[in-house]
Order: structure tokens, then sequence, then C-alpha cells
């Protein structure tokens, strides 16, 4: 089915969605969000369709995961009620006690929370991915998963997703990569050798700000079974409403992503240009160190990027307070600029040695840069940068 499209926006809406044209039928055009927690058996043994209870399958959770899986170019994916939900199921069905994981050190919080203090028994070594050696320094004889990001927040590094796939696959390793961040309009890690996809939908996939989701998506049909299993015997799985909501979000995830992307790369020259910013991070300026390989494992360099000002927290604060466009809110990918500062937002609870450490001073902000006028958003940090 996902195969008979070609573009990524014909994927995102016509896949998954074939109008129904049955005898009897409406003829919807968009899927419904269908309610029922229970279908009808012909007889006993004999289901009438493939769905019979809610939490097994869902009309409108399947419509989601076919389109979810065609635009990643996947064989399965599995909706979760949220991205943390998808991860806890994976490490279910991946991990054992006395297991290790290598991780980018600028993983997402949830998910250094969950192999630190849920995952029993797990060892765990964060390292700096985007650095040459990296990976084989950390490499132990109990190394059983890969765990990557790129971009990751908010330092916004990137890591070689087929060159590190290539060397886990090497040792036989399982390679696993979040593509939150630049969703699968730009970057579509299981071509880049990645074994599998977490996304946290509630993120550009929803898009508006309205929604909690996850997802898991792979090629590989044991794992997919496996995954399928847990989810169905621990039961976080999307609403239909919930479902809904990422259809509607993917329909328009392509114009979206464009106009994120396009926002990021001006606001970012703005800010270098700027004389009270003393660091830019964005993958999109030729300066950044992950530039290169960037435009080579995507097709885009997304819409979050980080800066630092000069001064104290307390300068940081004012210039926070002077934001008109700006809301001052954790999350991203919404169509609404966000602004954040993770030493006091979403980076709070990693001890302050180990934000030091990535880099996360007192006056880095993190930015989900939204989608209005940029001329607005640019003349919004003017204002408030003084
Ligand atoms: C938000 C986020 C998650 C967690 O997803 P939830 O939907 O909030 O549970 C995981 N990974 C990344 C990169 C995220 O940004």
């Amino acid at each position: 089915m996902a195969a008979d499209y070609k573009g990524f926006s014909t994927r995102a809406i016509h896949a998954g969605e074939e109008a129904d044209t049955r005898p009897g039928s409406p003829g919807d055009v968009v899927v419904p969000i269908h309610l029922s927690t229970t279908f009808i058996w012909d007889k006993p043994g004999v289901a009438h369709s493939k769905f019979e209870y809610i939490r097994t399958d869902n009309p409108t959770r399947h419509a989601y995961e076919t389109k979810l899986a065609a635009l990643e170019d996947a064989r399965y994916a599995i909706a979760f009620a949220s991205g943390l939900a998808a991860e806890h199921a994976l490490m279910q069905a991946i991990f054992r006690p006395g297991d290790h994981v290598i991780g980018f050190d600028d993983l997402y919080g949830g998910t250094r929370r969950l192999f630190d203090e849920i995952i029993d028994g797990l060892e765990v070594s964060y390292v700096d991915l985007g650095v040459e050696g990296e990976f084989e320094r950390a490499f132990r004889p109990n190394t059983k998963v890969l765990w990557i990001e790129s971009p990751t927040n908010p330092m916004i590094k990137i890591c070689d997703i087929a060159a590190l796939a290539a060397k886990a696959h090497q040792r036989g390793i399982l390679v696993v990569a979040d593509n939150t961040f630049l969703s699968p309009y730009f970057q579509q890690p299981l071509k880049l050798g990645a074994d599998v996809i977490i996304h946290s939908s509630t993120k550009y996939i929803g898009g508006h700000s309205d929604v909690l989701g996850g997802a898991l998506l792979t090629n590989d049909e044991t794992l997919y079974e496996k995954l399928k299993s847990i989810q169905n015997n621990c039961g976080a799985v999307l609403s239909p409403f919930d479902s809904y909501l990422n259809i509607r979000g993917l329909k328009t995830l392509a114009v979206r992503m464009e106009r994120h992307q396009s926002n990021a790369l001006e606001i970012a020259r703005f800010l270098s240009g700027h004389p009270r910013v003393t660091k830019v991070l964005y993958p999109g300026l030729p300066d950044h160190p992950g530039h290169d390989i960037i435009k080579r494992q995507a097709t885009g360099f997304g819409g979050m990027l980080s800066f630092e000002i000069e001064g104290s927290l307390t300068d940081a604060e004012e210039f926070l307070s002077r934001l008109k466009l700006f809301s001052l809110a954790e999350s991203l990918g919404g169509v609404e600029s966000l602004i954040e500062l993770p030493a006091l937002m979403t980076h709070v609870g990693l001890e302050e040695q180990t934000r030091r450490a990535i880099g996360i001073s007192d006056t880095l902000f993190r930015v989900s840069v939204g989608i209005e006028d940029v001329e607005d958003l640019i003349a919004d940090l003017k204002n408030a940068l003084g």
C-alpha cells in the first residue's frame, strides 16, 4: 500500500486512508474516530473482521500506524500512549539484567531516567557520539544496544547514524534511533541502518501542542511481534481520538517542517550577528560541527536551535521576561514558538556537574521555532535582547 505512492506528502495524505467505497458505507474520505471498544463476531471462533477488542487493535489507530509506516518506509509501526510509553515497551523487549547500553550523552532526559531509574540492572555509558572513537571506547562484551538521537537537545549535537550503525552491526548489537526532532520528513533512520525508530508524536507529528503520543517503527518481524505483545499485554495504546489527531498532523507535516526550518535558519543567522549572543547552535549554520554530516544523512536541519547570551542567570531571566511572542514553555514541535531555559526547566533534574559537562550554562536557551511570520519573531528577539 505504502509503495503505491512515491511522494512524501502524497503518502502523508493518502496512505492508510483509502475512502471506504463498499456498498452501504457512507464513503468517508477521512478515517473516522472509531470509539467502539469491541467488535462483532460472525459466530464463536469466527471474528467478523480483524478487529476484536480496542486494546489489541482499533481502526483509527491502524490507519495512523499504516500512514506513519509509509512515511518512515518501515514495515511495521506501533502507536503508543506517549513517547516514553513506547520507549519503555522497547526497553522491556530488548534489555535483560546485566546488559549494557551506549547512549548519546545529550539524550532526551526522560530516556535517561528510564535507563537510570526504571529499568533494573542496566549498565549505561553516556558518551559524545559526535566524537570519533567514543563508541569504540565505550563498547563492552555485554553491550547490547546503541541508543541515539540526532540532533540532540539542548546541545543540538549530530552523530553519523550510518557510520555508527555499521560499527554497531559489526559487533552484533541493536541500533535504536529517536527521530522525534527531524521527523520522517527530514530523516529516515531505518534507511541509514537503524533497527528501531522512536517517535514522540507529541512534537512535530501532532504539531499543534494538543496531543500526547509515541510510536515505534521497525522492519524486524520478530521484534515487531514482541513489541506488539508487550503493548497488548501492558496496554499503553494510543487512543482513537489521539490517533485521529496524529493522522491530521501528519497530513501537513511537510509544509510545517519546511516553514519551521526556514524560520529557524533566519533566526539562527540573526542571532549569530547579535553582539549579546555568544553561541548559536543550529545544524543549518555552516560552522556547526555536524553541518556536513546532517547534510549527508538528512534532507533538512529542522526547527530546533539553542543559543547562549553573555551574562548571568539574572540576565537570562530578564531577557525571557521581555519576550512577547515566544512562550516560556517546555516541549516543542508545535506551530507556536517556544523558548525555555534548560538549566532551570527541562534539565533541572540533572546534577549540576553533568549539566556543566554537557555544556548547559545558566544563559543557554532552547528554542522551538514555530511557523509564525519570521519578521515578527526576529523583532521580538531583537526587542528582548535590547
Ligand atoms: C518528548 C520527547 C520524548 C518523550 O515523549 P513523550 O511523548 O513526552 O512521552 C522522547 N524523545 C524525545 C527526543 C522527545 O523530545
